[in-house]
This record gives structure tokens, sequence and C-alpha cells, in this order.
């Protein structure tokens, strides 16, 4: 069972203006394309080919880099496009909003941290909110990795990602990386974020 590009809910002109759509058609079929296609080159014939990607990216230190990179490609991109919609933005509620309250004190002291880690985030890489049993904390990882690999420096489970890698938003925002951070909080689908919250882990 390989890998499949998956489809996704909304149409690329959906995020319109926060997101363009030229940047959303290429980033899912060229780049979140090509992660995919490269993850299942990556594992062909192997023990792994019929794993979930959670249990590859658990213990990827025994995998090569070209699985860790795009292993992390096609899981990050997954997560990408579905904490995001047309009808998202504004503030979390219930259980994930009074998580985001106790473990930062209020949702615009967590919006200033991951919008920090998200700009400070040397070339390319991801900012992410994630859960260590109902603890939540903020955190970046660089290129295509993840605080679900065993060889992150920073570990638990992702419940919201952002693209900080340029292809991600120069079509539109060329270097203005601080713009596109700020229009990320438009399309932010606290549903589903609220539902990785949720989850067992
Ligand atoms: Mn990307």
């Amino acid at each position: 069972m390989a890998f499949e590009l998956p489809t996704l809910a909304y149409d690329y002109a959906a995020l319109e203006p926060h997101i363009d759509a030229r940047t959303m058609e290429i980033h899912h079929t060229r780049h979140h394309g090509a992660y995919t296609t490269n993850l299942n080159n990556a594992l062909a014939g192997s023990e792994w080919e019929n794993k979930k990607i959670e249990e590859i990216l658990a213990e990827i230190s025994k995998l090569s880099l070209a699985v860790r990179n795009n292993g992390g490609g096609y899981y990050n991109h997954n997560l990408f496009w579905e904490i995001m919609s047309p009808s998202g933005g504004g503030q979390p509620r219930g259980d994930l909003a009074d998580a985001i309250n106790n473990s930062f004190g209020s949702f615009e002291k967590f919006k200033e941290l991951f919008s920090s880690a998200a700009m400070t985030r040397f070339g390319s890489g991801w900012a992410w909110l994630m859960k260590n049993g109902g603890k939540l904390s903020v955190t970046s990882t660089p290129n295509q990795d993840n605080p679900l690999m065993d060889v992150s420096e920073v570990k638990g489970y992702p419940i919201l990602g952002l693209d900080v890698w340029e292809h991600a938003y120069y079509l539109k925002y060329q270097n203005r990386r601080n713009e596109y951070v700020a229009a990320f909080w438009n399309v932010i689908n606290w549903e589903e974020v609220n539902r990785r919250f949720k989850g067992n882990r």
C-alpha cells in the first residue's frame, strides 16, 4: 500500500487572500506530490513500506535521509492542509482554549510565542504547537523534521504546524515571512486542531 497524495477539502483559491491559489497548487501538486513519490520510492521493497507513517517517523533514526526528508514532508503537509480552512481563523474554543490558557497564560501570549517560533526558525522548517500529555508547548524544527521523529530534539504530538519554507510563501510574500505568518492566523481550522488535541496522544 503506497502512500497517496491526499485530496484537499477546499479549492486552491479558497484561502485567498491569505494564501494565494498558485502557491497552494504548486505546494500541493509538486512539493507534497514529490515528497509522496520519493517516500514511496525510498521504502519500496523494504519491511517498512506497509507501516503507518507515524510508526516510520518514530523510528526514523533506523532509516535513510531520503525517508527522513520525504516521510517528514509527507506527514507535515498532510497535517498542514487539514489545519487550514476557508472558514478558519478566530480563536479556539472548549478544552483546547482552556489548555492554551493554562499553558501560555492567554491566547495572545500563545500567538506571540508561535509567531516568534515561525519567524526565528532560520532557513527552512516548521513551527509547531505540540502536546505532551495534557501540556502544550511551542517549538520549531528544521527541514521536514517534526516532533514525532525519534531524532528530533523536541518531542511531542503536533496539533498545529506552520510551514515556513520559502516555497510556502515566496510567490505572494517574497522575503516578508512576517506577513505570511500574520496571515496564517486567518485560516487556522481550530476545529481540526481541537480534534487532534483530543486524540489519544
Ligand atoms: Mn511545504
